[in-house]
């Protein structure tokens, strides 16, 4: 269309226009776009408008795949595979890097050290200039990670822990006898029961008297000796009586080896109970040799300096390096030298990740352990140090998890990208982000098949007369705020003693039957202090106290392959199977409800076995799944689709949108309920067969709730939600807020962690935690209602509150 063609002056800096033509990718109609370059672009829109699809499935996917074609020509193959963008033309794109949050979870053994490289040069800072004991040779860097041989630890093979075991243990009731099944952890009825039984006779012990009477050095032997013999057994029990060799071994190293052996599920808890896990005696849990942890900088080993905050890391390293000048000549001039450069490099890239509001993370936090916010702050960190220019960054939402406070920090090492000389673009739903971009592209009107047009192109303050575009009204509002009715609690819980991670043994309340939010600065412990929150309610439930049910509805994938969607998620899709069963179709053909799941053979496609893709392995990219040849996606085999329900298949069901289906299933009542709350949530525009691979932790969220919304009798429980505006445009956020006074209205208490002053404003309270991330953090700064918090001496969220308030 032509409003979407250049109406506007470059940006001033900006060598030139991106030009993007036919973009047809998922929901795109046809879309025509000019993006100026070496400019601050944010991209806005309600959830599902395409903006992923123009930023990420489109410019980037294009960028990317002629990169890969200049590098390698064979790689053609496999971008085909992969699917290549629906487009088409792209102009004057320079190459592309993409900082993605990870949708489907991060599953590796990375931590922060391994994200940043911090791992890598701390490594060779303590390879080149640690301070060694008298007479030991210097080690290579590798004698620094526990994930070579070089450096793990051999007891624990660099996993820090150890299992052990005690008599107690392993012989939980003295006053039977060996024969009478005295050692538990030997599989007493079969067979290797009975073979140990019987060698343990051939080799004289008593097996016929209690435990309790054997002598002290007997059973030590027989729990832990080190003797492995191997003796004659004749048989006098069981069918076969013909005598045989067999070989002895220990209770606890039976116990051992058959733990570290098993690759059984069922073993494995069946010997747990048997086991002590501890840190392991040699290493002491730090996971590497002794010989490289006797190697300190700074009077901290590399174990100890990994656990530190980043933000005292960077002062202990610059402390050791004076200490070091000192101690003169101890290393000489090259050491010296060396130690003086790492700890420069080192710091440069710690600063830029403190900088992004991070310094409370130690470098061994596991990525699992990240938030998908944190591990995008981590690598955008790491491309400010990098030095690139002529580069196109692509990022999803670089806000999510930031308080307010801490955003202004972002957006300044996001300016510092541009002035390096790189173009930005930004899909955020921060409208004080988007405000002060270079360039707004609004996206939409709404949702899916509804939107996938370029509403508005152009600087920011344009955007206000784009009449049709559903971000102008919250850029540019007509009006105050809306305002929300306090709600008096009919009741409160107190938390006390609270000292999770860095919780400083602090109290709450919490009031039941209405919305509390907790917010704060990262790292201040508002997790801490949920996760503490649902651990207590939990245990106190299980001693058996006055239930209340508390349920946490996170961010975490609702499968970790293309198997799992909404449909089967929410439950709905067990209805539209009985209903497929139903026609008089499936009864001729005997097909019953399980024909048409994609789970279990019968009535699936046999070569992606109804996963509708096949994963294929990139070399330099992670794994990605491309459509199944066979069935091209639609996961049954042709007999299955041949049954039609009111004229569609059971794959037309899974490509329907929520939104299509509602209005198709309008009379069935029981699927009609879960599409009802699906769209309440903020989610019409997604497909029912939508993979649990391609949905953001924030859609993963919705969906969860939206499955718990729909279970009958949730009166009186506690919902306890984690951001749960991620990814949302504030008119989703809008509706997200009604969803939560349903839930409160009916009797239902909601926490939830939160940024979005929209939604603090709604709540009834708020606990401010603070007033920095880490150690500095863990107390509790405001509890409050949201007018009152802005009377709060010391809150960093007033200020932001205020503009939320009428
Ligand atoms: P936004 O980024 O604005 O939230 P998206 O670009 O993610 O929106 O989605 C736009 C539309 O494209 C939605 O209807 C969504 O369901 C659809 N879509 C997104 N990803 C895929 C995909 N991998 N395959 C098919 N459709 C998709
Ligand atoms: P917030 O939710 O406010 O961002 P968190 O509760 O996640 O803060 O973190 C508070 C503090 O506790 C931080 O210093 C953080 O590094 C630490 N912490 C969080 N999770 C863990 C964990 N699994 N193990 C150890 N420390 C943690
Ligand atoms: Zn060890
Ligand atoms: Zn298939």
């Amino acid at each position: 269309s032509e409003t979407t063609a250049a109406r506007f002056q470059l940006p001033s800096g900006s060598s030139g226009w991106l030009t993007v033509r036919g973009a047809r990718e998922h929901n795109l109609q046809n879309v025509d776009v000019d993006i100026p370059r070496d400019a601050f672009v944010v991209f806005t829109g309600v959830s599902g408008s395409g903006k992923s699809s123009l930023a990420f499935g489109t410019v980037f996917a294009e960028a990317q795949r002629r990169y890969f074609e200049s590098v390698a020509p064979y790689a053609r193959r496999l971008i085909d595979q992969a699917g290549a963008p629906d487009i088409d033309s792209i102009g004057g794109l320079p190459p592309a890097v993409a900082l993605k949050q990870a949708r489907g979870g991060v599953s590796s053994r990375s931590s922060l050290g391994t994200i940043s490289s911090l791992s890598d040069v701390l490594r060779l800072l303590f390879s080149r200039a640690g301070t060694y004991p008298d007479g030991a040779e210097h080690l290579p860097a590798a004698a620094f990670s526990p994930n070579t041989s070089a450096g793990a630890c051999p007891t624990c093979q660099g996993s820090g822990v150890a299992r052990s075991t005690t008599e107690d243990l392993l012989v939980p009731d003295p006053s039977l006898s060996i024969d009478g099944g005295a050692i538990a952890v030997w599989p007493n009825r079969g067979w290797q029961g009975l073979n140990f039984r019987r060698i343990a006779d051939e080799l004289g012990y008593d097996i016929h008297s209690p435990w309790t009477d054997l002598a002290p050095s007997d059973r030590n032997q027989i729990l832990f000796g080190d003797d492995e013999p191997t003796v004659v057994v004749h048989a006098r029990e069981g069918g076969n009586k013909n005598p045989y060799n067999g070989s002895w071994q220990s209770v606890e190293r039976y116990l051992l080896r058959t733990y570290a052996k098993t690759e059984a599920e069922s073993q494995r808890n069946r010997l747990e109970p048997y086991l002590i896990v501890g840190p392991c005696p040699t290493c002491r849990g730090k996971r590497l040799r002794v010989e490289s942890l006797a190697v300190t900088f700074g009077g901290y080993d590399i174990a100890e300096l990994v656990a530190l905050p980043l933000s005292r890391l960077g002062d202990v390293l610059q402390a050791g390096l004076e200490a070091q000048g000192r101690a003169r000549g101890q290393h000489g001039a090259p050491a010296a030298s060396a130690a003086r450069a790492l700890v420069k490099d080192f710091g440069g890239r710690v600063d830029a990740i403190i900088r992004l509001g991070l310094g409370y993370l130690p470098m061994d936090r596991s990525s699992v352990n990240l938030s998908p916010g944190e591990l995008q702050r981590i690598r955008l960190a790491s491309q400010l140090r990098s030095g690139l220019f002529g580069v196109l960054y692509v990022l999803d939402e670089p806000s999510s998890g930031l308080h307010p406070a801490d955003a202004k920090a972002l957006y300044e090492a996001l300016r510092e990208l541009i002035n390096a000389g790189n173009s930005l673009l930004v899909v955020e739903h921060d409208l004080r982000i988007a405000r002060r971009a270079d360039w707004i592209i609004d996206v939409g009107p709404r949702a899916g098949n509804q939107g996938g047009r370029v509403i508005f192109s152009g600087p920011p303050d344009g955007l206000e007369r784009a009449t049709d575009s559903v971000t102008a009204k919250f850029m540019f509002p007509d009006g105050p705020p809306p305002t929300h009715l306090l709600r008096v609690p009919p009741a409160w819980r107190e938390f006390t003693h609270l000292s999770r991670n860095n919780l400083q043994n602090i109290s709450v309340k919490i009031p039941l039957g209405v919305m509390t939010t907790i917010t704060g600065v990262s790292g201040s412990g508002k997790s801490s202090l949920v996760t503490e929150i649902i651990d207590r309610v939990n245990a106190e439930n299980e001693a058996g106290a006055p239930r209340q049910r508390i349920i946490s509805i996170d961010q975490k994938p609702i499968g970790r392959s293309p198997r799992s969607n909404l449909a089967t998620y929410t439950g709905l899709f067990d209805t539209v199977r009985q209903l497929f069963a139903g026609t008089a179709d499936a009864k001729a053909r005997r097909f019953t409800a399980g024909r048409f799941s994609f789970n279990v053979e019968g009535g699936r496609c046999p070569t992606c076995q109804g996963e509708g893709f096949i994963s294929i392995e990139l070399i330099f990219m992670p794994d990605d799944y491309s459509p199944c040849p066979t069935c091209h996606g639609a996961r049954y085999n042709p007999e299955t689709l041949k049954v039609l329900y009111r004229g569609v298949t059971i794959a037309d069901v899974l490509a329907m949108t929520v939104t299509a289906a509602q209005d198709f299933f309008a009379e069935v009542p029981a699927v009609n309920r879960a599409l009802g709350v699906l769209t309440d949530v903020g989610l019409g525009y997604l497909t029912l067969g939508q993979p649990a691979t391609e949905l953001s932790g924030g859609e993963a969220q919705r969906i969860k709730l939206a499955t718990e919304l729909q279970r009958p009798g949730r009166v009186g429980t506690i919902f306890v939600l984690d951001e749960p505006t991620g990814g949302l445009h504030p008119a989703n956020v809008r509706a997200l807020i009604e969803v939560f006074e349903t839930l409160t209205e009916t009797g239902n208490t909601v926490i939830a962690v939160e940024h979005n002053m929209d939604v603090v404003a709604a709540s009834d309270w708020i606990i401010e935690l603070g007033p920095a991330g880490g150690d500095r953090g863990g107390h509790v700064i405001a509890a409050a209602t949201p007018p009152d918090l802005l009377a709060v001496p010391g809150s960093v969220t007033a200020p932001f509150l205020a503009q939320a308030l009428p």
